[in-house]
């Protein structure tokens, strides 16, 4: 018989848009004995998961809990539960995850239409609330903080343009949660899509989502709709049900609410390590986790530009988790992520679509994005790019981060 290894995955500095690195508090929860689903000792746990998810949500939405799998189910079980087939979905795309939402909301059989703003910038809100007022759509879904290409939208008038035509809006806040403001009731945000392996540092596997009563009325509606027709003895074909049982928020909300309807098996290990990832975040702060990001984005920037390095997208709209930088002529972008693995321990991300082989991106997510590690990866790109013979000016970098956390000290 074949012999495997034993398991000793390799300790890396992971400073991409995620997964990142997992606090030890988490990886230890995930270590506990698992309990039955119904056991009350369980069901509490998951009651304080939804309590804590309001919190960093910034809502009072009743619903607010986790779905089972990675960032995109929670975007598919809310898309797939709100969007009956012909329904008009507007999406300003900016990036990578804008067309996810696209492809996403076709699947469901919605009449999309889009908007484009070219990639490295946002849109001005005026211009989504114009297309709000012409499409006037049933649905508007967009993205919060695009990791693709480093860039935050603002939100400024575009939660009540949706309210104005009766549409609703949902966001993916998957890359900001944690990280980066997203203040789900202020800004009139009816659906709202988080992930966990990106700035709440827990393992990729859980998508926590929240979302308020007018996403709940259209679930119920169709809810009805499908009772009443079942009763009827129309076939299912003519029922516009939601297409997925798994990702049915009507029966996902009855299993999280005190009826506990059965659905599926919670997955107990990731909600151990999602209920402390939050206690985590919460006993840090918002605000305090909010402007630890933007310190060491501060800091990480400061370097990359004492080095020589040009970064890519419009400086107003940069998303503080996700920086990204152009690759200097003369080096195989690949070749210095390579290195950067294999002799550092650190890892980088590349890019894909029109910015393949064009810029790295680095993050600076959660667990991550700490001092040691901004000025790790600094040391090492300026060693690795003078490696490759690039022009960069050697021994800024350092001095011009530990500059920026000497003054951030002082204020
Ligand atoms: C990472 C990411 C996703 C997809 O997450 P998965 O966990 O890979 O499914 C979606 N949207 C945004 C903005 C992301 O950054």
């Amino acid at each position: 018989m074949r012999t495997y290894k034993d398991l000793s995955p390799s300790l890396r500095t992971i400073m991409t848009p995620g997964p990142v690195e997992v606090d030890p508090r988490v990886l230890r929860a995930m270590s506990y004995p698992i309990l039955g689903q119904f056991d009350p000792e369980f069901t509490e746990l998951m009651n304080e998961t939804m309590e804590m998810l309001r919190d960093v949500f910034q809502t009072n939405n009743q619903w607010a809990f986790p779905i089972d799998g990675t960032s995109r189910s929670g975007i598919e079980a809310v898309l797939v539960s709100i969007i009956e087939p012909g329904d008009k979905v507007l999406v300003p795309i900016y990036g990578r995850f804008g067309n996810l939402l696209v492809e996403i909301a076709e699947r469901c059989g919605a009449e999309v239409a889009i908007i484009e703003q070219e990639w490295g910038a946002v849109f001005d809100p005026i211009d989504i609330i114009t297309a709000i007022e012409r499409e006037k759509p049933t649905i508007v879904a967009m993205v919060h903080g695009e990791t693709s290409t480093g860039c935050i939208q603002k939100f400024d008038g575009i939660g009540a343009a949706c309210r104005e035509v009766d549409a609703l809006l949902v966001v993916d806040a998957v890359a900001t949660i944690g990280g980066v403001p997203v203040k789900t009731d202020e800004w009139l945000l009816d659906a709202v899509i988080g992930g966990t392996q990106k700035c709440l540092s827990v393992p990729s596997g859980m998508s926590p989502i929240t979302y308020n009563d007018r996403i709940e009325a259209k679930v119920m509606r169709r809810k009805t709709i499908e009772r009443g027709l079942r009763e009827k003895g129309a076939p299912i074909s003519s029922v516009k049900a939601v297409a997925s049982n798994y990702f049915d928020l009507g029966m996902l909300q009855d299993y999280w609410s005190p009826k506990r309807l059965n659905h599926h098996t919670e997955a107990t290990t990731m909600l151990y390590a999602l209920r402390e990832g939050l206690r985590i975040v919460l006993q840090e702060g918002l605000e305090e986790r909010f402007s630890r990001h933007k310190r060491h984005e501060a800091a990480l920037v400061a370097g990359l530009q004492a080095m020589g390095l040009t970064l890519y997208g419009d400086p107003l709209c940069k998303l503080p988790v996700v920086t990204c930088i152009r690759i200097p002529s003369g080096v195989d972008g690949e070749d210095v992520r390579s290195m950067l693995l294999n002799s550092f321990g650190i890892e980088i991300a590349s890019s894909f679509g029109p910015l393949k082989g064009q810029i790295w991106r680095i993050g600076t997510m959660g667990f991550s994005c700490n001092q040691k590690n901004v000025l790790h990866v600094l040391g090492a790109l300026e060693a690795t790019l003078h490696w490759y013979g690039v022009d960069v000016s050697v021994g800024k970098a350092l001095q011009a981060a530990l500059a920026v956390y000497a003054h951030k000290r002082e204020e």
